[in-house]
């Protein structure tokens, strides 16, 4: 056998892959200037509710043009922060899309009110707003979009519908930091935006999240509610040199501490860089595979900067004469560290056990679902790792195609 007709035999076959080690979906890039901040934070006398808070909070309000940013332990946490200063309760609605990671229609849950499902746009995958028009009730109190992908939602159109009926919007964005929508940032957009520092995001603290708002009440709100709803927090406290405090609603300990929020200002300084990065590795996957039958790349809107936090690709079946999962094991024994964003979190067994959902409910969600593959997109991916990336795409699907 030559040697071209071994390469092209599949890894999934016993051919050798197109790369000797794994290359994942995501990761995170830190670097000695985070390790530095984080080493200072352990040192200085607040390991959390100290300086460090309010100086990420301030940096990452100014970067996204937002009044003011509250951060939490996860974006899970801030969402549901966002869920409670939203007013969300027991026979409340709230609208979002069922593709995404089951957080943001959690969060509503967790507030014992009821996530209402609305179907996606084909084009974007993000919330169809007339889908969300047409599922409006007299309990509709939020929307919540998803910036799936890292390309910002239909939000004139959401934020429209919103003000017609009186809702709050809350913008999932854990995508989509440094996105943006008609020349404005996401952050500053909807009533509130949702963001994770998760390490497969594009700033990471660990674990952690934030909440922005130009309204001081919200901000207020998510402040008391992220530590267990008392009034004010032990550094305002010490600094006056007052023990008494009051606890004025039911909350929880969401905070996030220093240490963490030392990583999270200095990767802040490294979002602009990162964004180009993905950018760039997005450019190449549109040219690498814009002329492949059996691959459309994502759909960006020409009103919209997404920030590339995925790189879902839907696979064109008919053009295939294998499934998803086929083409998805034949990517992972290549060692490209391909992923599947997301299963419709109707389709989850809690869902359809709570609420009945059998599948056909969101027939765009659920057909993009079959056919979605997420490729490998972080900042510090390598040209040769991208190269890895193209080459796998092409070796696998040529064998594939019909
Ligand atoms: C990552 C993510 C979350 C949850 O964030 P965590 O920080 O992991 O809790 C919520 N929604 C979406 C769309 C996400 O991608």
């Amino acid at each position: 056998m030559s040697l071209a007709t071994v390469q092209k035999e599949l890894a999934i076959h016993g051919g050798s892959p197109v790369r000797p080690t794994l290359l994942p979906y995501g990761r995170q890039s830190v670097d000695e200037a985070d390790i530095q901040a984080v080493v200072a934070a352990l040192r200085s006398d607040w390991l959390t509710t100290g300086p460090e808070v309010a100086e990420f909070e301030e940096a990452f309000a100014a970067k996204v043009g937002a009044r003011f940013a509250v951060t939490f332990s996860s974006g899970t946490a801030a969402l549901h922060g966002a869920a409670y200063a939203a007013g969300l309760q027991a026979g409340d609605e709230a609208i979002t899309t069922p593709l995404t990671f089951a957080a943001t229609a959690n969060c509503v849950l967790y507030q014992q009110a009821m996530p209402v499902f609305a179907d996606v746009l084909p084009e974007t995958l993000t919330i169809d707003p007339n889908e969300i028009q047409s599922k409006i009730t007299s309990r509709a109190k939020a929307i919540l979009p998803v910036d799936y992908a890292g390309h910002p939602a239909d939000l004139d159109a959401i934020l429209q519908i919103a003000d017609h009926y009186g809702l709050v919007v809350i913008e999932d964005a854990c995508h989509a930091l440094g996105a943006q929508y008609r020349k404005s940032s996401v952050g500053c957009i909807a009533h509130m935006t949702v963001f994770s520092f998760h390490p497969v995001k594009h700033i990471t603290t660990g674990e952690g999240g934030m909440v922005t708002t130009n309204n001081p009440e919200y901000a207020t709100t998510l402040r008391r509610f992220r530590n267990h709803g008392i009034s004010s927090d032990a550094r305002t406290r010490q600094s006056a040199g007052q023990w008494h405090y009051e606890m004025v609603e039911l909350g929880f300990n969401y905070r996030l501490p220093d240490i963490a929020c030392a990583l999270g200002l200095e990767q802040l300084f490294r979002l602009e860089s990162n964004l180009a990065r993905r950018l760039e590795i997005a450019a190449r996957y549109a040219d690498a595979f814009g002329s492949i039958d059996a691959v459309q790349v994502p759909h960006v809107y020409s009103h919209v900067n997404p920030a590339w936090h995925l790189y879902p690709i839907r696979l064109n079946l008919h053009r295939l004469s294998s499934t998803r999962n086929e083409v998805f094991q034949a990517l992972r024994a290549e060692n490209i560290g391909v992923n599947v964003h997301y299963i419709p979190v109707h389709l989850h067994p809690y869902y359809r056990d709570r609420f009945g959902y059998k599948g056909g409910e969101y027939p765009v969600a659920e057909a993009a679902y079959e056919r979605l593959l997420s490729l490998p997109m972080f900042h510090s991916m390598t040209d040769r790792d991208v190269d890895d990336v193209i080459a796998a795409v092409i070796k696998v699907s040529e064998y594939f195609s019909r």
